[in-house]
């Protein structure tokens, strides 16, 4: 069975700032935590982390810098043998024009997803929002959605999974009762 995501508040909160900071651009970042062991077949996803040193070509089109990529495998390499772990990156895809964000990932997503090899990648959909709120929960097949002030928000986290040799991305569900309870919090008080 796929492991699930579990998602402490902090962590949460953090990328829907990272997401929310510089939208309609699109954001990147990466998260730590802990992987499954045999007692429990989940991730723990504890922190998020914003990329600073990014490179944008278009909204949709953005990197790391070769620098911060450099630094970062240093980085990865240091911590590594402490906890939390390096579990992966997330990235926003924020609306284009009138189009609704799509939160599949894209070619060049998986592409890099392969070539990286880490555990998860979390693509966040971020829309605008006329009126009213949403109340956040997790959607039948495992994401998250919910409203923030005044945009949507879609939460999908992939790992890797082996379909006849070829490795193609699998959505994994989302569990993050503590983050869902304070953010439905937020929109009665507001
Ligand atoms: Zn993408």
């Amino acid at each position: 069975m796929l492991p699930t995501v579990h998602i402490r508040k902090e962590a949460l909160f953090a990328m829907i700032w990272s997401t929310f900071e510089v939208f309609k651009k699109e954001c990147l970042g990466f998260v730590l935590g802990y992987r499954p062991t045999a007692k429990r077949n989940y991730f723990l996803v504890t922190d998020a982390i914003s990329i600073a040193g990014l490179r944008r070509r278009l909204n949709t089109e953005v990197e790391w810098t070769r620098r911060t990529k450099r630094r970062f495998q240093r980085f990865r390499e240091l911590i590594n043998p402490m906890f939390p772990k390096h579990l992966g990156d997330f990235h926003s895809h924020p609306e284009w024009g009138d189009c609704k964000p799509l939160v599949i990932m894209s070619d060049f997503d998986i592409e890099q997803f392969i070539k990286n090899g880490y555990d998860l990648e979390f693509i966040i959909g971020i829309s605008s929002r006329r009126k009213g709120q949403v109340f956040w929960e997790i959607q039948a097949d495992g994401s998250l959605k919910g409203s923030f002030n005044s945009f949507n928000f879609h939460f999908n986290v992939y790992a890797l999974v082996n379909d006849n040799s070829n490795l193609k991305p699998e959505r994994l569900q989302i569990v993050a009762p503590e983050a869902i309870k304070a953010l439905n919090r937020i929109q009665l008080k507001y």
